[in-house]
């Protein structure tokens, strides 16, 4: 089951791969976990086989890895407009129970092109980490 502890900051290296993976799946959508090394987030489950249409990926909750530990989740929204990273309903429905750290990435997928959010849907602060 995910645990709750308070996440400060995740290592640039998995931004940087969580990134690159929503600009492979562009214009589809891609679900991950994220896993933490104490309160770090430190690495990126995918998910296949839980995405679906070009909309919503979907994940089932029936489907979750086993003995996996997670303290959140990731996906993409591959079509922008404003509030491009805002948790849709489906979405608030997956943050509250898969962990207190969900980031939400946006096409083009620069950088700054992410955002991070709570389990209940509000953003919240994600430090870069360089280790
Ligand atoms: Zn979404």
């Amino acid at each position: 089951m995910g645990k709750r502890g308070r996440i400060r900051g995740i290592v640039r290296d998995a931004l940087d791969f969580i990134l690159e993976v929503s600009k492979s799946y562009h214009p589809h959508e891609f679900i991950g976990l994220l896993s933490a090394d104490g309160d770090v987030i430190s690495d990126v489950i995918l998910l296949p086989g839980m995405l679906s249409s070009d909309r919503n990926a979907s994940i089932r909750m029936d489907m979750m890895p086993l003995g996996i530990s997670y303290v959140g989740s990731v996906h993409n929204h591959p079509h922008p407009g404003s509030g491009a990273a805002r948790p849709s309903t489906q979405d608030l429905f997956i943050f509250a129970r898969t962990g207190n750290c969900h980031i939400i990435t946006f096409h083009p997928y620069d950088s700054d092109c992410w955002r991070c959010y709570d389990s209940r849907g509000e953003e919240r602060e994600l430090k870069i980490l360089e280790d």
